[in-house]
């Protein structure tokens, strides 16, 4: 739905996607969880969630790949590095 609501609003869509690819220039294309380098399915994650009252701004925003993206999901930034610790031990 809000995706939907983007592609409607022109100005506000290309003013998200400046960000975005100013985000991912800013952070080298390499994943912030990860570090994996993205040549692909490059995204940008909010570090607080939308649904939690996160900006959309460049201090909120880290370069993040669809995988970690998917996983995180609305997760908290910090729980999402725990599970991602866990994981790896
Ligand atoms: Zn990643």
């Amino acid at each position: 739905m809000e995706a939907l609501l983007i592609l409607f609003d022109k100005k506000r869509y290309e003013a998200w996607q400046k960000l975005r690819k100013y985000i991912l220039l800013r952070d080298g294309y390499i994943c912030h969880y990860c570090r994996m380098q993205m040549t692909s399915m490059c995204t940008v994650d909010h570090i607080i969630p939308r649904s939690r009252g996160g900006r959309s701004d460049k201090k909120n925003l880290i370069a993040c790949c669809l995988p970690c993206n998917r996983a995180k999901s609305d997760t908290d930034y910090f729980d999402y590095f725990d599970y991602k610790l866990k994981r790896a031990a």
